[in-house]
């Protein structure tokens, strides 16, 4: 056990906040709450909700897990201690060498005891849901992000706030991306700001949306007080950016670069191409975009300064679902330049020589993500699994 504090109050918790079997067969969901362990938010909602579902006996079908996630970051209310548990999810870190465990140092444990416990629910042959709690360092109203798949979108879809989709081309070994490739639904729900009393109250909310969209447990078996609260909650806060949204630029910093974000930005505010954003050691920086500002680091820790995103319109989506049901996408090697990677069938090589007219939003649309981009030649794989 650790104790921790949340705005104001002590608590204390172990890896496992919850664990429940339903009398009857239905999905497995895992929700992790501080793999930020400077984010205890998602802690604090998940004990409450266990404890509500044991003393209202609401039943459920499938099985509800609750764990914590950077325990030893959480008990000193620090992002992490050696490496940041949400960026080493790459196979190569998973197998279990003496190199990694040294380069995670107090992260390889706590990746190691996730791991143990997120596997079968991986590998078991029900529909299995993995919802990551955080929050973020600036004042924020709640969004999700998900790696572009059908499956999430169609699952985000059912939580009314907006949706970020695409920020895996953007970063290195989160979680979500690891989980993603076993085909479950994977997504993070971003609360609000780190230590306000409204993210845990945000969290709640999610969970008990999550809970009645996966059908694990029914909106008419919680107390008739509570029905429809937690939809009225999000709907109220997400109401005014609803829709789906593509992430187009990140911000990347080091700690030596000063990095300082001008004050005044929210989440998914409007901002102009050259409007000045933050400033850092050699001086302002300007978006270099159009769009609107995406998680904007207020906080000394963290390598994304910040992110612009783009809404995508409403007509896009329905376009991309029809094309990725049909599997357009094989229609695409047959343009030149556009050729199927001979070791991962699931990736498409692009000669940009060649191909130069074919827009980055095209793969976008068919559900492929840009992997590399080694001068000449662009790799984009497919998120979707079949
Ligand atoms: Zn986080």
């Amino acid at each position: 056990m650790i104790t921790f504090s949340f705005s104001g109050q002590t608590y204390q918790t172990g890896r496992i906040i919850g664990n429940l079997e339903g009398s009857s067969s239905g999905p497995a969901l895992m929700f992790f709450g501080a793999v930020h362990g400077n984010e205890p938010s998602g802690v604090v909602a998940l004990q409450e909700v266990f404890a509500e579902l044991e003393s209202n006996k609401v039943p459920l079908a499938g099985k509800l897990m609750g764990v914590a996630g950077n325990l030893s970051a959480l008990a000193e209310n620090r992002r992490y201690i050696a490496k940041d548990l949400n960026r080493i999810w790459t196979r190569n870190q998973l197998q279990n060498s003496d190199s990694c465990r040294e380069a995670l140092g107090n992260e390889y444990n706590e990746q190691q005891e996730l791991h143990h416990l997120i596997q079968p629910l991986l590998e078991g042959n029900r529909p299995a849901y993995f919802l990551d709690l955080h929050t973020t360092s600036s004042d924020s109203a709640p969004f999700i992000a998900i790696n572009d798949q059908l499956e999430n979108r169609r699952f985000a879809m059912k939580i009314p706030v907006p949706t970020v989709l695409g920020i895996e081309e953007f970063l290195e070994g989160p979680l979500l991306s690891y989980l993603n490739e076993f085909g479950p639904v994977a997504l993070a729900f971003e609360a609000g700001q780190h230590d306000n009393p409204e993210s845990a109250k945000t969290h709640k909310s999610f969970i008990y949306r999550a809970m009645v969209a996966s059908g694990i447990m029914q909106e008419s078996d919680i107390p008739q007080a509570d029905q429809g609260k937690h939809q009225a909650h999000l709907e109220n806060l997400g109401r005014t950016n609803r829709g789906f949204y593509e992430v187009v630029h990140k911000r990347t910093i080091t700690n030596d670069d000063n990095f300082s974000m001008n004050p005044g930005y929210q989440n998914l505010t409007s901002i102009k191409k050259g409007e000045i954003l933050a400033k850092d050691r050699n001086g302002q920086i300007q978006a270099p975009v159009g769009g609107r500002i995406f998680m904007p680091l207020y906080q000394s820790s963290g390598n994304d300064g910040f992110f612009v995103v783009r809404k995508i319109p409403a007509w896009a989506i329905v376009l991309s679902r029809l094309l990725r049901n049909l599997n357009f996408d094989t229609a695409l090697t047959l343009l030149p330049g556009v050729s199927r990677h001979t070791d991962h069938p699931e990736s498409l090589v692009i000669n940009k020589k060649v191909a130069r007219f074919l827009a980055k939003q095209i793969f976008h649309l068919l559900g492929y993500r840009r992997k590399k981009d080694n001068g000449d030649v662009m790799i984009f794989s497919r998120r979707e699994i079949n």
